[in-house]
């Protein structure tokens, strides 16, 4: 039951992920999380860096779709001026949303790499939608009230899962 909250990789940062490093995986297409992995849940908008990696994805054919269980106005006013596909309310880890974003896409499971922040949404919704799964370290320290809740389980699930010798990066 534990290796569903395992990701397959692990990142500092979105934006130490690159277009070759995911093309010799035979990823085209990524479906992330917005609050905390792309940008701090409070902040409006993308960063110069951040526009320049999802241009530089772009680039090189990889499809992004952005899939956020928040709502409506946060996730489309984030994604509306870079032009990226995105789905809110998607209810992760419930798989439906990231079903949807292949379909969109018009890939194959084994070509898209779900990115998130969280064990119980991200991971957990993308290892049970059968895909390629890469954990990031949260960009704030802070978190909304849900979030904060679920970071307390998460933690948890780490500690077992290190105590099993599943995981093999550092904090
Ligand atoms: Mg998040």
């Amino acid at each position: 039951m534990l290796r569903y909250f395992l990701p397959n990789e692990y990142a500092k940062s979105v934006l130490e992920i690159t277009p070759d490093q995911l093309k010799n995986k035979g990823i085209k297409g990524i479906i992330t999380d917005l609050d905390n992995t792309l940008v701090e849940w409070d902040r409006p908008s993308a960063p110069p860096r951040l526009v320049q990696w999802f241009e530089k994805m772009k680039q090189s054919g990889i499809q992004i779709v952005i899939v956020s269980n928040n709502n409506e106005q946060r996730v489309k006013s984030f994604a509306e001026p870079l032009e990226i596909p995105f789905i809110y309310a998607a209810k992760k880890p419930m798989t439906r949303a990231f079903l949807q974003a292949l379909k969109e896409m018009n890939l194959k499971k084994e070509e898209v790499v779900v990115i998130g922040d969280q064990l119980l949404t991200d991971v957990l919704g993308g290892n049970r939608g059968g895909f390629h799964t890469i954990l990031v370290v949260p960009v704030a320290q802070t978190d909304g009230f849900w979030t904060r809740f679920n970071r307390k389980i998460e933690r948890k699930l780490l500690h077992m899962m290190k105590r099993k010798g599943m995981v093999y990066w550092e904090e």
